[in-house]
């Protein structure tokens, strides 16, 4: 059951999460309890490998160039740094990573070619690689399912309706292209929304009422609370109730009984009790580390102390689906044929001069003149 039956139409999603309390999270908990283990919790990491400098204007993003914030750009990070923090992120207890990259798109460039070869790295440490990177296209897409990727997140955020009041850069069409392309691809889709950006409740039902019509709805939807950052236009929103909270991932998880609902950005302004509550309506996933993307998280030692006193376990990878083959790719295959022919030549080239008794010039220095 991909999505609920009982709720078809925006004003029973509404009724619904309207309903009083804890009657709405005690039908989340019923229907979590059918299709997850309600002890389990996986435990993903997010990792900015390339930050600030976007061209877009997301208004709740600190990371688009536009706004005047503390973010400094940062050029994409290399391939061994990336496997460095997904072997930290492991070891810490989390079973996916997720590697955002604050770019509108992807470009066919010697950029993607590391972002692949990163995906190749971290699916070969058994772990479940998500990746983030604005739009792509199908033969993207495809490149990365090769490579190993498990998950392509891209959010839709809010409801069409309300979506022109946040971004006006790219189109809520655009978004849905970029999910059907990972789609097509394979790939596992992440989609969700962030909640307290000045939507009515209309807009965060007409979030899911947006997913509801998909042939496939997304396997993995995260709930993020606004983080008002200083120096974006939403700065002065004021932080969502967290009864708000609980009620949008009650009602998510009862929408899509299947899904892992993601309790995601906006955990540092809730209490371990609401966040408990969360669990018990049917989160199934929270993300680990002191850092989300740029903005503050808590990090392991509160969570794992949250599990020990909620009973909660980290859940392991591949769970619901089987760890996607990394296969060679082949531009970067040729780039490390073209390399080692290279090096090659050269210690050809070196050995023949000192064959030939050449001794490389001594250039003089300002230090050595004087
Ligand atoms: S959310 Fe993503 S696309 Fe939007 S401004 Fe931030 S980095 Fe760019």
């Amino acid at each position: 059951m991909k999505v609920n039956p009982t709720y078809q139409t925006k004003d029973q999603l509404l009724e619904l999460y309207n309903k009083p309390l804890l009657e709405l999270v005690f039908e989340a908990a019923s229907i979590h309890r059918q299709y997850h283990n309600p002890r389990e919790v996986q435990m993903s990491s997010l990792l900015s490998i390339k930050t600030g400098g976007c061209p877009e204007d997301c208004g709740y993003c600190p990371q688009a160039a536009r706004y005047h914030t503390d973010v400094d750009a940062h050029k994409l990070m290399t391939v061994e740094s990336v496997v460095e923090q997904a072997k930290n992120a492991k070891a810490n207890g989390s079973s996916r990573l997720c590697m955002g990259a604050a770019w509108r798109e992807v470009r066919d460039n010697r950029d993607f070619d590391n972002v692949v070869e990163m995906v190749q790295e971290v699916n070969n440490l058994g772990m479940e690689v998500c990746c983030t990177l604005g739009m792509l296209n199908e033969q993207q897409a495809q490149r990365l399912k090769n490579a190993g990727l498990f998950a392509y997140n891209h959010n839709l955020d809010t409801s069409p309706e309300y979506y022109g009041d946040v971004i006006s850069t790219r189109e809520y069409e655009d978004r849905l292209n970029t999910i059907e392309n990972a789609r097509k691809a394979g790939i596992t889709v992440c989609s969700g929304g962030i909640i307290g950006m000045g939507e009515a409740v209309e807009d965060r039902v007409g979030l899911l009422m947006s997913y509801m019509k998909m042939e496939n709805p997304p396997e993995s939807i995260p709930i993020n609370a606004l983080v008002a950052v200083e120096g974006t236009p939403l700065e002065d929103q004021k932080p969502i109730e967290q009864w708000e909270m609980i009620r949008m991932v009650a009602t998510t998880r009862i929408v899509f009984p299947q899904a892992i609902v993601r309790l995601s950005a906006g955990r540092t302004k809730m209490n371990k009790e609401a966040q408990a509550l969360c669990f018990l309506a049917g989160a199934g996933s929270i993300f680990a580390g002191d850092k989300l993307l740029t903005t503050p998280n808590p990090d392991f030692n509160e969570d794992k102390e949250m599990f020990d006193i909620l009973g909660l376990i980290p859940k392991v990878p591949f769970k619901d689906a089987e760890q996607p083959v990394s296969l060679p790719d082949e531009k970067i295959e040729d780039r490390k044929r073209n390399e080692a022919l290279r090096a090659k030549e050269l210690e050809v080239a070196r050995a023949q001069a000192v064959h030939n008794g050449f001794e490389p010039r001594k250039i003089k220095t300002v230090d050595s003149q004087a």
